[in-house]
């Protein structure tokens, strides 16, 4: 499938043949980081890592605050 990468708009091919639900390909020109998932469709999608880390943090929020507090002592 084709991919347009939403920050900086490259369109890349993404081989599914290749990579399962779950797993993680990066935009070649940025390098944002996208998951494939599936839709209530079975429609496969990618969608930025980050963007799934918000929706989904709330089983491990702390992990990720404590990482964000050591930059800042
Ligand atoms: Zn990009």
């Amino acid at each position: 499938m084709k991919k347009t990468c939403s920050d900086c708009k490259t369109r890349f091919e993404v081989k599914l043949e290749d990579i399962e639900e779950g797993d993680h390909v990066n935009c070649p020109e940025c390098n944002l980081e996208y998951t494939l998932i599936y839709d209530s469709n079975g429609k496969e999608k990618l969608v930025e890592t980050k963007v799934l880390e918000m929706e989904d943090d709330e089983d491990e929020d702390d992990n990720e605050y404590s990482d964000y507090d050591s930059y800042n002592d």
